[in-house]
């Protein structure tokens, strides 16, 4: 945002105003008119309120890189079930890899007990090492399939690669684009014309702008919805896995935009599992992913950041108290 003061205006006091607002402002020297850039990282305010200010005469906004992501609906309809604004929170969890169809049936089962609406599992897995378990592919699709459908539950899964989407897309009700991929427009393209939503994972390195322009390609090619997901990015710090963005999860939920968040990714923990949840729906996520295993000591991926179901179950009474009490 660009504002140019009018003639007459006292510089320093239409300054002091705009910080008064939350605006982060730097003054353009040599041109003409005294001008004000606003920074990116100042509040949302409304460019009526900053025009109606003493001293503006002009008020001028890049288009958006991401309309398409901006007129998005405020509510994403998954089958039967919705994310979004003024909706239930909406919980997904289920292991991080599927491991055997008997697995995944007990699981769902224990899962919908608790309000889980999403199941999730990996069928191919984006792991570090070449030589870790990879998914068990096209049969995982089908096992998870049949638990979904057992339990009502929706279906969010990965795709990895182009060749695989026609498949993924058959079983898939919400098709995940991981972290890794978010970046890979070719896939961001050729999943669109799946015509499925899309599960969109931050890039562990991603500014927010980089993964809204993700979400744009995602819509401009045939998507007819994004779910955001914040996962964690990329820090100094190794006593967490990756560092879980609040604030950046509170940005896109303040532009109404359906978010969720996966405390499991995030924090690498399970300790921190339920906290993190927590803070996530405080700052107005839509919902949130959690990694759950029966047996996290012989899960085939994510072990350590797998919470029991019974774990699971406290953790989401916790954030129904939380709504609740919000709406009281
Ligand atoms: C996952 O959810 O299974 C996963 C691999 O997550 P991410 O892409 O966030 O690392
Ligand atoms: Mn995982």
């Amino acid at each position: 945002m660009i504002i140019t003061l009018n003639s007459t205006a006292n510089p320093s006091e239409v300054k002091r105003a705009l910080i008064d607002h939350g605006l982060w402002v730097e003054e353009l020297v040599g041109q003409g008119r005294v001008q004000f850039r606003v920074e990116s990282h100042s509040a949302q305010v409304p460019i009526e309120v900053v025009q109606a200010l003493p001293g503006v005469e002009l008020v001028t906004v890049r288009a958006s890189t991401h309309p398409r992501v901006d007129q998005q609906a405020k509510v994403v309809e998954v089958g039967a079930h919705k994310i979004g604004v003024g909706q239930p929170t909406a919980y997904f969890a289920g292991p991080c890899s599927v491991e055997s169809e008997d697995h995944v049936r007990r699981l769902a089962a224990k899962l919908r007990g608790y309000g889980v609406k999403f199941l999730r599992g990996g069928a191919f897995k984006p792991r570090t090492s070449p030589y870790a378990f990879q998914g068990h592919g096209e049969p995982a699709l089908k096992w998870m399939k049949k638990a979904a459908a057992e339990n009502g539950m929706a279906l969010v899964t990965e795709l990895m690669g182009s060749e695989e989407r026609d498949l993924v897309a058959e079983f898939a009700d919400l098709i995940q684009i991981g972290s890794r991929n978010m970046h890979n427009y070719a896939l961001l393209k050729h999943v669109a014309g799946a015509k499925k939503p899309i599960f969109l994972k931050r890039g562990m390195a991603a500014t927010v702008e980089e993964w809204m322009g993700a979400g744009e390609y995602l819509l401009l090619h045939g998507a007819p919805a994004v779910v955001f997901c914040e996962r964690g990015i990329r820090s100094f710090d190794p006593s967490t896995r990756n560092l879980l963005d609040l604030s950046a999860v509170a940005i896109l939920a303040g532009l109404g935009q359906p978010v969720v968040v996966d405390p499991s990714h995030a924090a690498g923990r399970r300790d921190l599992v339920g906290p993190l949840a927590r803070a996530a729906v405080a700052v107005g996520a839509h919902g949130v992913m959690i990694e759950t295993h029966d047996a996290p000591g012989h899960a085939l991926s994510d072990g350590p950041q797998a919470v029991l179901p019974e774990q699971l179950e406290q953790i989401l009474k916790g954030l129904d108290a939380l709504s609740a009490g919000s709406k009281a």
